[in-house]
Parts: C-alpha cells; structure tokens; sequence
C-alpha cells in the first residue's frame, strides 16, 4: 500500500466513523459480561446468532447452578444437552470442556482478569490458545470486557468493510481487522465495532442492501452497482 493510498483510506476511515456516530449515536463503552462468561459465550457464538447462543449459555449456567467447576468435570453429554440451542454442540462442548481445563490448570481457578494486564497482541495470543477461541472471538473478549484496543471482525464488519472500499473484496477477517486497526487509533474500536453491525443489519445488509437510503453511500466505492451485490455478500 502506498503512502498516498494509505493517507487516502485513513481520511476515508475517519469519515465512515464520523459519519456512523452521527446518525447512529456514538455507543460508550461499558463493561459487558464478566470476562469468563464472555468467552464462553463467544465460543457458544460461532455460526449461530446472539440469540441462540444466549440462550445456550444460560441454559449452561442454570443447568450447572453458575459453577465453572461443575461444567469442566460434567460428562460431556450434559453439556451438549445444554447447550443444543447453539448449534454445533458436538465441537463447542468439548472446546469448553478444555477451555476451562487450561484455565484452570493455570490459574487454580476460573479468572482472566490477569489478561487485562497484557499487551493486546499478548493478550490476543493467550486467549487464542484456547480451542474455538479464534481473533474474532478473543477480540470481542478484550474489547467488551476490557475495552483493549483489539478490533472484532464478524461477517457485518467484514461485508460493509469490502463494500466501502476499506478493505479488499477477498480479505479475510483478521486481514479487514489488522486494516481498520492500521486506520483508526484504539478508542475508536467499540463504537465502530457496534455501529458497523447495526449499520449490516439495518442497512448495508448482506442481501438487498439499502443504498439508495445509506448515510454513507457517498463514502462507499461500490454505491450504485446494484445487481453486484446479489449473492456475494
Ligand atoms: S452504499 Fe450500499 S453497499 Fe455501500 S455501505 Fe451503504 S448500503 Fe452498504
């Protein structure tokens, strides 16, 4: 990438951020779920919606009375069991299974507060050490629990991010977010992480995208090709 190209796409990044605060509010950042609840709830997240795995994860927490200890030494048919609303209950038990194990065996207990105290990419390399545990899912763990300057990417941010032009059409998640994160300074992240994934479900969503009506068509390298957009979202 040119210096040129790269001042270009920083302006471009800043106006998108701008421009999505005003017509959306800008989101402060508060604390989320405790940052074990957190993980487990992200891992309970993949390939499914906020709705299913919420509910996945209390079904979990009551079926084993909020005991992390109960749940690492459960047969792993209870917590599938629990679990099912999720989907993929097969692979996200045992990977919670062993999460817990691997905490467990380092803390003697069931805390990740110590990775508050971590450099992000530290931090980012702890936390992907555990199993279904990928950048999107310890990202979103270090930006909710702990507001570090680490951008999630999930299938909003990276669709409206190649449509915009901020990233490239073939990008993959961690290359869209290493590219926002080149772009923007850190406090920037929550609220360009929330308003990004309102604005793909409202608007800039994967099929039919609403263009004619975006706040920021003006900013979007794409705006006006309908009919590209069918199916490749
Ligand atoms: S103009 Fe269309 S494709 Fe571009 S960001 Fe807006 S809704 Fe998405």
């Amino acid at each position: 990438m040119s210096e040129r190209t790269h001042v270009d796409l920083q302006r471009k990044a800043e106006q998108i951020y701008a421009r999505l605060n005003q017509v959306y509010d800008e989101p402060v950042w508060r604390p989320h779920r405790p940052p074990m609840d957190q993980l487990i709830v992200t891992i309970l997240s993949a390939n499914t919606n906020d709705v299913n795995s919420g509910r996945a994860f209390r079904q979990l927490m009551e079926r084993f009375d909020d005991d992390w200890d109960a749940i690492r030494t459960a047969p792993l048919e209870e917590i599938k069991i629990a679990i099912r609303p999720a989907g993929m209950y097969n692979q996200k038990a045992p990977h919670i299974v062993r999460t817990l194990e691997m905490i467990y065996d380092e803390q003697g207990g069931y805390s990740l507060d110590h990775v508050a105290e971590m450099p992000v990419e530290e931090a980012l390399a702890y936390l992907t050490r555990f199993p279904g545990v990928g950048h999107k899912t310890a990202s979103i763990v270090l930006l909710f629990c702990f507001n570090t300057g680490s951008f999630p990417v999930d299938t909003h941010v990276q669709r409206i991010s190649q449509r915009l032009g901020v990233a490239p059409r073939k990008s993959n998640p961690e290359q869209v977010k290493r590219i926002w994160e080149s772009l923007l300074p850190p406090e920037t992240y929550y609220a360009l992480h929330i308003n990004l994934i309102r604005h793909g479900r409202e608007i800039c969503r994967s099929r039919a995208p609403k263009c004619e009506v975006c706040p920021i068509n003006g900013l979007c390298d794409y705006y006006g090709r309908s009919g590209e957009w069918e199916g490749k979202g």
